[in-house]
C-alpha cells in the first residue's frame, strides 16, 4: 500500500470533489469548465508574463483565474487553471494567498516551488486532471515506461512532467522521475517500490548531473533539446510538454545508483 505523502490530502480533496460534487467519470478533466461553472472567469494572459504560470484574482466576492501562455501547452495551461481552482477550493488558501486587501496571487506551479501552498495547489491539480481512479483504469491499456507516459498524456491532456509525476505515484513499478535543467536536478520523485529498494542516497534538488549520464549528454546539446530528443531512442512528437527541462525516466535503480554515487 501506498505511504501517504504531505500533500495528499490536496490530491484526495480534489479527486472527492470530481466524484461526489461534480460527477465527472471520464477523461480527459477540464478544468476551465469546472471553474465557468463555479462562475470563475478564465482567461489567457498575455505571453509576456514569463515565470508566473497563472493567477488567481479577487474583486469582493468574484473570482477570476488568468492562465500564462507564454510556454504553448494545453497541458501546462490545464494545469496552471487546476493549480488555480486548488486555491480556490483547498480550505484556509483563499485567506493565505489572497489576504485582506490583496486582490491577485501570482503562481508557480508546476512542482518547482518550496512554498507549501504552490506545492499543495500542485497536488491539487494533479488529483483534478488526473484522478486516481480513471488514471488508474487508463494505465492498464497504457503500455508501460515513457510511451505509457505519453499516452497517458493524450488521454488526461496534461504535461509529460505531470503526467510522468502522477504515473509513479500510481504505479506498482519501481520508478524514480526526475527534471533537470542544465547540469542541475529540480526535483525527483520516488515510486514506493523504488525507495523499497532502498537507494541510499537518492537524487535531491540541486543536485549536480553526473558526468558521463544520458542526462547530462543531452542538456549539454540545446539542439537535442529543441528536438525533443530522447536518450532512449528516437524522438516521438511532442504531446502537449514544451517545457524547457528535460527529465530522465529511470526504470532500473542502477541509474539511480549512478547519480547516488557521484
Ligand atoms: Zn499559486
Amino acid at each position: 500500500m501506498r505511504k501517504t505523502g504531505s500533500y495528499d490530502f490536496a490530491t484526495v480533496h480534489a479527486e472527492r470533489l470530481l466524484r461526489d460534487e461534480l460527477k465527472i467519470t471520464s477523461l480527459p478533466v477540464d478544468p476551465i469548465a469546472i471553474a465557468r461553472d463555479r462562475g470563475i472567469m478564465v482567461e489567457p494572459m498575455p505571453s509576456t508574463s514569463n515565470g508566473v504560470s497563472g493567477m488567481l484574482i479577487r474583486l469582493n466576492n468574484d473570482f477570476a483565474i488568468g492562465y500564462a501562455t507564454h510556454i504553448k501547452s494545453p497541458g501546462f495551461q490545464r494545469f496552471s487553471v487546476g493549480h488555480e481552482l486548488g486555491h480556490y477550493f483547498l480550505p484556509g488558501h483563499v485567506d493565505a494567498v489572497l489576504p485582506a486587501g490583496a486582490t491577485h496571487h501570482s503562481s508557480n506551479s508546476g512542482f518547482v516551488s518550496d512554498d507549501r501552498f504552490e506545492l499543495e495547489a500542485d497536488h491539487f491539480a494533479a488529483g483534478l486532471l488526473m484522478p486516481s481512479a480513471l488514471f488508474t483504469a487508463a494505465m492498464r491499456n497504457a503500455g508501460e515506461g515513457l510511451d505509457a507516459i505519453d499516452i497517458l498524456a493524450g488521454r488526461c491532456i496534461t504535461s509529460l512532467t505531470a503526467t510522468a509525476i502522477r504515473y509513479q505515484q500510481l504505479s506498482s513499478e519501481a520508478i524514480a522521475v526526475i527534471q533537470s535543467k542544465g547540469n542541475r536536478i529540480e526535483f525527483c520523485f520516488l515510486s514506493d517500490r523504488m525507495l523499497g529498494l532502498k537507494p541510499g542516497r537518492w537524487p535531491r534538488k540541486g543536485d549536480a548531473l553526473p558526468k558521463g549520464s544520458a542526462t547530462f549528454r543531452l542538456n549539454a546539446d540545446p539542439a537535442k533539446i529543441a528536438k525533443a530528443e530522447r536518450a532512449d531512442g528516437p524522438p516521438t512528437a511532442p504531446t502537449g510538454s514544451s517545457i524547457s527541462p528535460t527529465w530522465t525516466f529511470l526504470r532500473r535503480p542502477s541509474g539511480l545508483e549512478a547519480m547516488a554515487a557521484r
